[in-house]
């Protein structure tokens, strides 16, 4: 215990680890678990960026590159953010480095002091309240709440902000709810954050996954003003099946660029070498591979959406985005006898074989998450199962 540092013993453990590493035991074990808690594309990313990097190895392309990645790549950024979004950025407003998580890890340590504020909407993916935590800074929750399909709105902003407020997070399409801010509600949350000088932290991870006739837009393309007063997260991790190679980046104010560049270049260095030339691939070729996996996911999502709901004591709003249903299940859980989701997830894995992800830990203790980046049989499976049960225990 006293070899530890205080900093570390703040952290909560990841309840998103904890379940797979049950369910594999439980797999382990012989038992036919169907995990409904991945956090990536079940697909292996396109054959074109495998080709590429390889090539790149073969030429000598082996060795270190700048610490915020290659001039290639960054350009491969740029033209990225020109195309889709119609934002401009130079070469030193652009940050590449190990994954997203690792760059709004090294954001944080750049841009906070002890006790600086930063507002998480809840439900909130695991990592922003440990990583803002681990930087020195304090999380403020604002709740998106279910009737306001778990989105924050310009009022409740209004009263969280204090003078210790130094940034916002902002994540749409979001993990876990699936939710997407519209237009008129990105902006009246950009006006304020302006007003008040309150950096806007952009996680776009999930921009390529939209549903429905939806489209993603991104706080920066509303306006110059808006650009300056945010840093966009982004990657190719989940857009092209990229999980494993680790490859993010962040776009804005050029020093906290140059900030987290420092911060790299004394700890991971540069991002994998093969693994830039890998993203820059993704970046300049085909974008078909992209299009063809979201159009699988908003399949499987329509297939699957309405038994979800069937199940009784289950409310789901339908996800415009990223790829996981994240329905309130409170009046199931309870009706199976549970006092907390938690118990009830814990005993859906046991007796229905079915691995879903506990709500809590994103901060909304009434819901859990299931991903559809599961082939369709078995996630049909996984909601026949979970509706037995909840027949079987009412
Ligand atoms: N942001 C959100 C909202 C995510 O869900 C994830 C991955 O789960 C990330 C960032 C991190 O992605 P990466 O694999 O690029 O580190």
């Amino acid at each position: 215990e006293n070899i530890l540092a205080d900093r570390v013993k703040l952290l909560t453990p990841s309840t998103t680890l904890a379940i797979t590493a049950k369910a594999k035991e439980l797999k382990a074990e012989g038992k036919d678990v169907i995990g409904l808690g991945a956090g990536e594309p079940d697909y292996n990313t396109p054959d074109h960026i495998i080709e590429a990097a390889y090539r790149s190895m073969k030429a000598g392309q082996t060795k270190y590159t700048p610490a915020a990645g290659t001039a290639e790549l960054k350009n491969a950024i740029i033209n990225k953010f020109k195309r889709d979004q119609v934002i401009s950025y130079a070469p030193g407003e652009i940050f590449v480095g190990s994954g997203a998580k690792h760059v709004l890890y090294c954001l944080f340590q750049a841009i906070l002091n002890t006790e600086d504020e930063v507002i998480i909407p809840t439900p909130y993916w695991v990592s922003y309240p440990e990583q803002v935590k681990l930087a020195g800074g304090t999380p403020v929750f604002i709740e998106g709440t279910e009737e306001n399909e778990y989105k924050i709105t310009s009022d409740q902003l209004e009263t969280a902000i204090t003078k210790k407020t130094k940034a916002i997070i902002i994540n749409s399409p979001s993990n876990p709810t699936g939710m997407i801010y519209s237009s008129s509600e990105l902006e009246a949350i950009a006006k304020i954050c302006t007003e008040r000088n309150i950096l806007m932290v952009s996680d776009e991870i999930y921009e390529k996954l939209t549903y429905d006739g939806q489209n993603h837009l991104s706080v920066a393309s509303i306006s110059e003003e808006y650009q300056k007063q945010s840093i966009i997260i982004n990657g190719v991790s989940k857009s092209h099946s990229m999980t494993g190679w680790r490859i993010g980046y962040a776009a804005g104010n050029a020093a906290i660029i140059k900030a987290m560049t420092n911060l790299a270049s004394h700890s991971t260095s540069n991002p994998t070498t093969t693994a830039q030339f890998g993203a820059l691939a993704a970046y300049e070729g085909t974008q078909e591979p992209v299009e063809e996996m979201r159009r699988a996911f908003e399949h499987r999502l329509n297939k699957v959406f309405s038994s979800v709901q069937d199940i009784p004591g289950f409310r789901c709003i339908k996800p415009q985005g990223a790829f996981y249903l994240f329905p309130n299940v409170k009046q199931a859980a309870q009706a199976c006898g549970f006092k907390t989701v938690d118990e009830f997830a814990a005993d859906l894995l046991e007796k229905a074989n079915v691995a879903v992800i506990p709500g809590s830990g994103f901060g909304a203790e009434d819901n859990i998450r299931l991903s559809y980046a599961t082939e369709l049989s078995s996630l049909e499976e996984a909601i026949r199962r979970i509706h037995a049960y909840v027949d079987e225990q009412t």
